[in-house]
């Protein structure tokens, strides 16, 4: 009965997170008061606890570090400078937390690679490197492994491709995430019940010479859908499934959050129908993860970061709706691989003021900018009779930046990356200056995000990953093994724990 208490309480403040910055205040208070106080019985009462957590979910936000989840707190109330009040995100709440270092075994900075190896196999690895050792010999066995061979069903959900390194991590073994193809033949022969989100980046292999995995999957058993109306249409009992969204953004991935649209499959759609189909009397292990938080901070771009931690926050909801129901059993971890892009709250030019309504003023993400707006353009528009004026509308409608606001510095900024993006100086541009104050990205969409940003008071200092720790939360089921100060590989022998799984030594 405890922890249903626990759960209800859990779900009540999730709830709660969507009513608005005055009701938050006067009820804030107590909402910590009780989660420090649940925090505190939660510990005995799971030191008592001998069972073992048979529903596992595993929540990554790629690229989402305490900067990341910060915006969104800030984002969804304090959106002025006068308004300081902050509702926390669904897993913030959640009564177990600590933080968790990230480096590898080449470097304090890691990718998404080792980390992914770390998180789910223990094991330090180097940058690029998909469970298997440094050295690239031995392979190491993921915990979505040992969870299936003990009797548990499995699935990995992720908003960019299957085969991408976060995903890849729980089933392939491979010395380079670049092997997409290989990344793809071992999900078909994996045997896990349920792959969904993105699609697959070669799926024919890299000359399109080889055998089509999602052929190699339907010969598997799995049954394959791309629609929507085929996706809802899944129902218990259908076996083995692999689901790609209908509507793929940049490299195979689903939409940014931003840019999704009405009505169109969502993470937490992807999360509610793996935990309807997984939800068996052995228990299941769910791997689901928001991959474009990473991509989104890597091109400097805090409005669909923002948006897509919000999206996995959604998700994790099906997740804690699925616990109250299975209180005693359940065990909920939302962490982060990495920090992305060194995002902070303050930025030189704002000091100590943020503004954050701004943040909220951005429709579309970068992607979208470029897709429906830069690139057309590009392609119609001799370079000679361009200029910028011709996209001030657009960029007003997308982002809602104020061109007539902005100081005559912001406005020779974006006139000279304007020139740049004419000038197709994207693609990792030879001069050192390009390279820091671009990224490799559209000039133009890259610094519009940029001052926009710092206009909010978002700094940024880096277009790739950082060394910092990550936070880890966690509820239900042996949580208490999650609070705090630890490495990445440990997360994969607490799960181990948790779902009293007997692993190989480290
Ligand atoms: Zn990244």
């Amino acid at each position: 009965m405890k922890q249903i208490g626990n759960w209800k309480r859990i779900s009540l403040r999730m709830k709660k997170s969507a009513l608005y910055a005055l009701f938050i205040m006067l009820s804030i208070a107590p909402l910590f008061a009780a989660a420090q106080h649940d925090g505190g019985t939660d510990r005995n009462t799971a030191t008592a606890q001998t069972g073992r957590a048979k529903y596992v979910f595993l929540f990554i936000g790629d690229g989402m570090a305490m900067p990341q989840i910060s915006s969104a707190e800030v984002f969804a109330t304090a959106r002025s400078s006068t308004d300081i009040s902050i509702t926390k995100l669904g897993f913030t709440r959640f009564p177990a937390s600590g933080l968790t270092t990230t480096y590898d075994a080449g470097t304090f900075i890691t990718d998404s690679a080792s980390a992914v190896t770390a998180i789910a196999t223990g094991n330090k690895t180097l940058s690029g490197v998909i469970n298997m050792d440094p050295g690239k010999t031995t392979s190491y066995k993921t915990i979505a492994e040992y969870a299936h061979e003990a009797g548990m069903k499995v699935g990995v959900v992720s908003s960019v491709t299957l085969d991408h390194a976060t995903p890849a991590g729980f089933f392939a073994k491979v010395p380079s995430r670049s092997n997409y193809y290989d990344i793809a033949v071992q999900m078909a022969q994996s045997g896990f019940e349920y792959f969904a989100g993105g699609g697959l980046l070669q799926p024919t292999g890299k000359n399109n010479d080889q055998p089509d995995v999602i052929q190699m999957a339907k010969a598997q058993g799995y049954t394959y859908v791309n629609s929507r109306d085929a996706f809802n249409a899944l129902k218990p009992g259908v076996g083995k499934t692999l689901a790609i969204n209908a509507t793929l953004q940049d490299a195979g991935s689903l939409p940014y959050e931003l840019d999704r649209k009405a009505g169109d499959l969502s993470l937490a759609d992807y999360t509610r129908k793996g935990i309807e189909l997984l939800d068996n009397p052995n228990g299941f292990f769910l791997m689901v993860e928001g991959g474009k938080i990473d991509w989104a901070c890597h091109a400097n771009d805090a409005g669909a970061a923002i948006s897509d931690v919000l999206a996995l926050d959604n998700a994790i909801k099906e997740a804690v709706s699925f616990a109250e129901a299975h209180p005693q059993e359940t065990l909920i971890v939302v962490t982060g691989d990495h920090e992305t892009g060194g995002m902070t709250i303050g930025f030189a030019g704002t000091q100590y003021d943020t503004f954050f309504d701004k943040v909220a003023l951005q429709k579309i993400s970068f992607v979208a900018f470029n897709d429906g707006v830069l690139t057309p353009y590009k392609k119609n528009t001799p370079k000679a009779q361009s200029k910028l004026s011709d996209l001030i509308p657009a960029i007003q409608q997308s982002f809602g930046l104020d061109y007539t606001k902005l100081s005559a510095f912001q406005k020779e900024q974006l006139e000279f990356a304007f020139q740049r993006s004419m000038a197709n100086e994207i693609e990792r541009p030879v001069a050192e200056d390009q390279f820091l104050l671009y990224g490799g990205y559209e000039p133009l969409t890259v610094k519009i995000t940029q001052i926009m940003n710092q206009t909010a008071g978002i700094g940024w200092t880096s277009y790739a990953h950082t060394g910092v720790p990550v936070p880890t939360f966690a509820a239900g089921a042996h949580q208490e093994l999650f609070y705090g100060y630890y490495d990445n590989t440990d997360i994969f022998r607490k799960l181990a724990s948790a779902m009293n799984l007997s692993v190989a030594a480290r």
